[in-house]
């Protein structure tokens, strides 16, 4: 299979169909095929038909899917991993025992995990800042840091970090700024242009997009790095099957599509929050009165489908409320087309307890799904109803005892 036809002209929902994707030149098929396939027969020793040897160091359908990131994002290139995580310790690789990396402070707990509780034991050191402000940025930048990682919009707060800033403070030292661009996707921010150097994705969310697969990714422009990290994809093999690539890649196909309705339905359930007396307070970059509002309507075009919330009456009323909705399932991850809830402090962000980037208690996160907005509204209506009632009546008994 090749690429001839080079794509990079046409617009962004063109380019989520056809860049990396042209037919397949062995038999027309529209779809890129799953190259199911461990090796690759050579035509004398060492001479490939295809380029392809074998499939931890290539495979055409990952070809395919690295091409159509590449493409998305801006960049020269791009590198598929099993999972965000297995992209997240790849660019680890590009570290040397004692150097230094800056996060975000409500970072990915995973990619919290990876650093704090794993790279830690390699000699990288690790620390974290609210990179949303960026004197206190500034101020936490170390001689030896070597990357900083930026996470924008955050986990779960969805704070919003300036790219463009960060790329100016980090310019003239020898820090590489990654940015974490699983929130928004690729259609509503592209970091490279801002001036990122690596991009990485858990594809896992929105580019995916069904919940039907787990994977993970990096893009960039710089050849030097590309030619470490690939050297690393291949030496360390935590790659992507060519079904995974495949999932991901019909995913992509309707990313645009998906973003924009994602955004419609997530800034009406933040509007219709804000106004519930059970609800204290709402964590929208889309909303007027975030924050960092003005940043977010800089650097990215529409502000995604993710919503947190904090509630009135303690964890009580936010566990009721989590374990009451039917439209939102009760789950862990985000980006999919179905709408998910859940107890960050419980849930994905436990492994930050005793860090000092805990999170509230009573905060709530939503995934916003692609369903009808009023089902949505409807459902989280009914959900606080039943958990706030149960908090009088629970009031009730307790003042009759
Ligand atoms: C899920 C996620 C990751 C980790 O990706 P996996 O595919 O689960 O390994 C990293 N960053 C963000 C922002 C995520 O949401």
């Amino acid at each position: 299979m090749t690429h001839d036809h080079n794509w990079n002209d046409a617009r962004f929902e063109t380019r989520a169909i056809h860049a990396g994707q042209d037919p397949d030149t062995a038999t027309g098929a529209v779809i890129t095929p799953i190259y199911q396939t461990s090796t690759y027969a050579q035509e004398a020793i060492g001479e490939l038909k295809g380029g392809y040897e074998y499939s931890r160091s290539d495979n055409p359908t990952r070809t395919a899917l690295q091409t159509a990131l590449a493409s998305l994002e801006g960049g020269a290139w791009g590198l598929a991993y099993a999972s965000g995580l297995a992209a997240t310790q790849n660019i680890s690789y590009l570290l040397r025992p004692g150097d230094h990396v800056l996060l975000s402070n409500d970072t990915y707990g995973g990619t919290f995990r990876l650093f704090d509780k794993v790279l830690t034991n390699y000699g990288i050191e690790m620390s974290l800042a609210d990179l949303s402000d960026l004197d206190e940025a500034r101020a936490a930048i170390q001689p030896n840091t070597k990357l900083v990682w930026v996470e924008t919009p955050t986990n779960p707060y969805l704070r919003i970090i300036d790219i463009a800033g960060m790329a100016e403070l980090v310019k003239g030292r020898d820090i590489r700024l990654v940015v974490d661009n699983t929130f928004a996707s690729p259609y509503l921010q592209q970091p490279l242009g801002q001036g990122a150097d690596l991009v990485l994705h858990s594809t896992t969310k929105y580019l995916g997009g069904h919940s039907d697969v787990v994977g993970g990714a990096v893009i960039g422009n710089d050849e030097v790095v590309y030619e470490t990290l690939k050297f690393h994809q291949n030496a360390a093999g935590a790659v992507p099957g060519p079904m995974d690539c495949w999932l991901t890649l019909r995913g992509i196909k309707t990313l645009g599509v998906r973003m924009e309705r994602h955004s419609e339905n997530a800034a009406k359930v933040a509007a219709w929050l804000s106004e519930r007396e059970a609800v204290e307070r709402v964590y929208y970059p889309g909303l007027p009165s975030h924050p960092n509002h003005e940043v977010a309507s800089r650097q990215m075009t529409s502000f995604s489908g993710m919503v947190s919330f904090t509630v009135r009456g303690g964890f009580e009323v936010a566990a009721k409320i989590v374990e009451n909705t039917k439209v939102f399932t009760l789950a862990e991850s985000l980006g999919g087309v179905e709408s998910l809830i859940e107890h960050p402090g419980k849930m994905t962000h436990a492994s930050v307890a005793g860090t000092g980037a805990e999170v509230e208690d009573t905060l709530i996160r939503l995934s916003v799904g692609i369903e009808h907005v009023d089902d949505q509204i409807a459902d989280l209506d009914h959900a606080i109803s039943i958990a706030t009632s149960r908090q009088l009546i629970g009031a009730a008994t307790r003042s009759a005892d």
